[in-house]
């Protein structure tokens, strides 16, 4: 039997699983993100195991937290670049597993992953444009547009967008090390944390910040739905646990449209057009695996 890898790279964790080519995920493994060597290594040996007790691998997806290089005539393609995190930057990611399994390997951000996943086998099913948020340690937005995953420059940040910010209701000057009060720097769970002293999964479901934080996630999708116009725009990550948010946040986006886009899908249908991820906290693995299919698609140069 052929079977793909996929690799969710997050910051705090590694999950890496085998499949066959429908999805099915027939192992997982996990473990904390420590050096690079330490942690591709887990990786490979993973790979290398499972293959050998399931089948050849046929293509790897890697799902990376970021900022990484995803513009294939660059000579540190497949790199993540200038991660904050400690011993990370400039770290050749893609190519240590081709190099390692001589196939094609697929490269994208965690959450346009997430977003090709989700329209693969989730919440984006039969869908072309949509967009998926992820709202935990950080905030970040994958963006599939015309069936095709945007990278463009470099690749979408929406999780730096600037919302707006009244201090008189909110002093809370923002997390974010480079913009201070963006969408990430005011929403995220560790702004959530910072804001009001307590961890954001500790806050009850009627706490104060929620109103809050939902205001702030409107603001965000408000700009999102006029620049890019998504049929459907999924919610996932830490924050989005909190599932009370849901209805407020849909509310407060038709308020902020105002009638203005013409859609049934923003007047009427709302229910189902702000949504959480079908694929729940798979959608990250299954992303992963969603771009190890595509890579097999793609004419490679090992
Ligand atoms: P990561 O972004 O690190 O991959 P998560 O998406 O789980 O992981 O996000 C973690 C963040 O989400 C933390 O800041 C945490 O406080 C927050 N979080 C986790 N669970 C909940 C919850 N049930 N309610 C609110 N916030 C949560
Ligand atoms: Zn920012």
């Amino acid at each position: 039997m052929a079977i793909i890898g996929g690799i969710e790279g997050g910051g705090t964790k590694f999950v890496c699983a085998i499949a066959k080519e429908d999805g099915t995920i027939l192992r997982e493994d996990r473990f904390p993100t420590t050096t690079p060597a330490e942690t591709i290594g887990r990786a490979t040996e993973f790979f290398r195991r499972e293959s050998e007790a399931h089948g050849e691998l046929k293509s790897i997806g890697i799902a990376s937290f970021g900022p990484v290089d995803l513009d294939r005539q660059s000579s540190t393609y497949g790199f993540i670049t200038t991660t904050p995190k400690p011993g990370w930057a400039q770290t050749r990611f893609a190519g240590a597993f081709e190099d390692a399994f001589r196939v094609p390997v697929g490269f994208d951000t965690d959450v346009n992953g997430a977003a090709l996943g989700e329209s693969k086998w989730g919440a984006g099913q039969g869908l072309n444009t949509l967009v998926y948020f992820t709202i935990g340690t950080g905030i970040g937005g994958g963006a599939m547009v015309d069936s095709s995953l945007v990278h463009g420059m470099v690749h979408p940040e929406m999780g730096h967008i600037r919302v707006r910010h009244d201090l008189a209701r909110d002093p809370y000057s923002g997390s974010c090390p480079y913009h201070g009060d963006c969408f990430e720097g005011m929403a995220s769970g560790p702004a959530i944390g910072g804001r009001w002293g307590v961890p954001a999964y500790d806050l009850s479901d009627d706490h104060p910040a929620w109103d809050l934080e939902a205001d702030y996630i409107a603001d965000a999708l408000h700009t999102v739905i006029c620049t890019i116009s998504p049929q459907r725009i999924i919610l996932g990550g830490g924050v989005m646990e909190q599932q009370q948010l849901f209805p407020m946040i849909r509310k407060r986006v038709q308020a902020s449209l105002n009638g203005y886009v013409q859609s049934p899908a923003i007047t009427d249908a709302i229910d189902d057009y702000i949504v959480p991820p079908a694929l729940g906290n798979q959608a990250g693995i299954k992303g992963a695996l969603a771009l190890a299919l595509a890579a097999l698609d793609q004419p490679v140069d090992l």
